[in-house]
């Protein structure tokens, strides 16, 4: 087991010429991953003492009170503990119950998850918002069919309207439904009757998305809602909530902007990365920035930079959401998922890590303190100790992306050989399977429908798991 305080890059790095590591991992390695490059950087971790989420969930045993009961710190007369065999006897200072305690805990994390989604979705209605405005010049309307589309479903009038004021109408519209005091969310009406009925019944119908969050934070303070039922159903609400009036208007506007995706060919796996070139990994989940970087990696001028520095080009790859983004919009293969961060790092081989919001270990920074690899945090929402911060506003987003990639590579140069090591696993993947592409599949334009799959399920003509895309297509 790695030890945290262990000097960093205390060991010496199998050099490219030893067996692959995939062969020869130790059995920590092996049963702490099923991914053969995940387990070949682990073992490397492990060699150089450096300190990986994979090493800290052995090491940080989970807090007794969490892990066997519940503690409450909703006011300041506790924190109140309910642990041991009598907990569900046990009574907070207040008097509140496990079930309440629980139930409070556990919407106050949706409330926390939600947020993020929700806010995620707000900063495309603002990027959009600015389109319209005409004060983000390097984006544009990537999907103007789209975009009438869904301003239709938001009761926008669209006669006479070009797509810049529609953009602005429709992030103006969208923005507002965050904040609707009255009413549910506009996005709900696509929801089969049935489904609504069901929600009217059970009173979970979502309303503005900020009143759930504000509410639900209202209800579990001190002396508040103390049904734990009843707490559980504004929970559900919060939910769809998110869902409808979040990650849904996320999905929509950034299809808008950016282009819907449509089935698209590339890589996956740390074995993305290139030795021979600039390394610049996006990580988060905002498609904003990464949007932008894709053109500035690009860019005739940026390559030519590269070159002076030495590299063959400039290789850009992600992980977590932000890698989605630009794989099923641009085909950028994504050097892993969440649990990569830390491993891609380990390489050795990445100039520099862009982190957005959300997912983003404050361990990364750790790890890349052990070689040349910088971190950058661009959002004015998060900040991590020792990265360095270079704050993104779309209204200069392309300058913005283009100092980001200049500063990778910069940086190539500082990279120490002796110290790379690039995992040669990666997988072929086809990514970019949006509903409206499945529907096209499935019918076209003139009819659309799910009808060819589900009559060919039903008659048996088709049986067993759905094709393997499915697994791929976007939630
Ligand atoms: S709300 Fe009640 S249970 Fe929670 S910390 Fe305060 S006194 Fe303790």
């Amino acid at each position: 087991m790695a030890n945290r305080n262990r000097p960093a890059g205390g060991g010496d790095l199998p050099g490219k010429d030893t067996p692959s590591a995939r062969h020869e991992v130790d059995p920590p390695a092996r049963a702490r991953t099923i991914d053969p490059a995940a387990e070949e950087m682990l073992q490397i971790a492990d060699q150089l003492g450096i300190s990986t989420a994979f090493q800290r969930v052995d090491e940080v045993k989970p807090c007794p009170i969490g892990g066997e009961g519940a503690c409450c710190k909703v006011c300041f007369m506790g924190p109140c503990r309910f642990t041991g065999k009598d907990k569900e006897d046990k009574r907070g200072v207040c008097g509140a119950t496990l079930s309440t305690v629980a139930a409070r805990n556990y919407i106050r994390s949706v409330a926390g998850g939600a947020s993020a989604h929700a806010d995620h979705g707000r900063g495309i209605a603002m990027a959009l918002l600015a389109v319209g405005r005409g004060q983000a010049p390097d984006y544009h309307v990537k999907d103007p069919q789209k975009l009438r589309r869904i301003a239709a479903e938001f009761g926008l009038e669209l006669d006479g309207k070009d797509d810049q004021k529609l953009a602005e109408e429709l992030a103006l519209a969208a923005l507002n439904d965050f904040g609707r005091q009255e009413g549910h969310q506009i996005m709900v009406s696509r929801a089969p009757a049935k489904r609504i009925e069901k929600w009217e019944k059970y009173g979970v119908v979502p309303r503005g998305f900020d009143r759930e969050v504000v509410e639900s934070m209202h209800r579990t303070h001190a002396g508040t809602d103390q049904d734990a039922e009843h707490i559980m159903d504004q929970a559900v609400r919060l939910a769809l909530a998110d869902g409808w009036g979040g990650s849904m208007i996320a999905t929509d506007l950034s299809d808008i902007l950016f282009g819907t995706p449509k089935p698209i060919a590339s890589e996956a796996n740390l074995g993305v990365l290139k030795d021979d070139q600039v390394n610049i990994i996006v990580h988060g989940h905002e498609p904003v920035l990464s949007e932008l970087l894709v053109d500035a990696t690009q860019d005739p001028e940026m390559l030519e930079y590269a070159a002076s520095k030495g590299a063959s080009g400039i290789n850009l790859s992600g992980i977590c959401c932000t890698s989605n983004e630009i794989l099923m919009r641009r085909g950028i293969a994504p050097a892993g998922n969440f649990l990569h961060q830390e491993l891609a790092i380990l390489t050795g081989a990445v100039e520099l890590m862009v982190a957005d919001i959300q997912c983003v270990f404050q361990g990364v920074v750790e790890v890349a303190r052990n070689f040349h690899t910088e971190i950058v945090t661009t959002s004015p929402k998060a900040k991590i100790e020792g990265a360095t911060h270079i704050e993104f506003d779309e209204h200069r987003a392309l300058a913005i992306a283009k100092q980001i990639v200049r500063r990778a590579i910069d940086n190539y140069p500082n990279r120490d050989r002796t110290k790379v090591h690039i995992p040669q696993e990666k997988s072929a993947v086809i990514a970019g399977f949006s509903h409206e592409y499945i529907r096209y599949m499935l019918g076209g334009t003139f009819r659309g429908s799910l009808t060819p799959s589900t009559t060919t399920s039903s008659t048996a003509r088709s049986r067993g798991s759905p094709p393997s895309w499915a697994a791929t297509t976007r939630g």
